[in-house]
């Protein structure tokens, strides 16, 4: 089935200049880009974006590392996208991910690990319409 997920190419892989090869590999990968911003999120996007972690140690740490810096946010779609990008991006801890999977690649810790994905139907359902309006979604 067409799914569509919501990736976030975060800010530690965009000071990097890893963006371009992270969005080469989603085309490699077969998923068609269709839409994309980059975006530096207000504390409150990040805090709202990220609302089922309020209650984890690791919040506020995570919410000013998502605010450090701009984020490039990817609406992809294809075949079963939203297990198939959390396949490619690999464990959330980049010492634990697959070899070539993003964030072995270009993730550097547990908390900088350079990409995010909605983790299931019903988080794309709330990620997506989050950053990107209907009429920019069209098509
Ligand atoms: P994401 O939601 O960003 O795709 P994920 O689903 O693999 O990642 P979550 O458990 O949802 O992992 O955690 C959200 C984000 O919080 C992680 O991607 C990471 O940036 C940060 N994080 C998770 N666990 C820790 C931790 N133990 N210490 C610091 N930061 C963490
Ligand atoms: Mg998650």
């Amino acid at each position: 089935m067409t799914e569509k997920t919501l990736a976030i190419i975060k800010p530690d892989a965009v000071r990097k200049k890893f963006s371009g090869a992270i969005l080469a590999r989603y085309e490699k990968e077969g998923f068609r880009i269709r839409a994309i911003k980059m975006r530096a999120l207000s504390k409150a996007e990040a805090e709202g974006f990220y609302a089922v972690h309020r209650e984890r140690p690791f919040f506020s740490s995570l919410v000013s590392f998502m605010v450090s810096g701009p984020v490039i946010l990817v609406v992809l779609e294809k075949d079963n996208a939203i297990l198939d990008h959390r396949t490619l991006m690999g464990a959330t801890d980049p010492a634990k991910a697959e070899k070539e999977t993003l964030r072995a690649l270009y993730g550097e810790s547990i908390e900088y690990n350079a990409v995010h994905g909605s983790d299931s139907g019903e988080t794309a359902a709330f990620e997506i319409p989050y950053f990107f309006s209907t009429v920019e979604l069209i098509g």
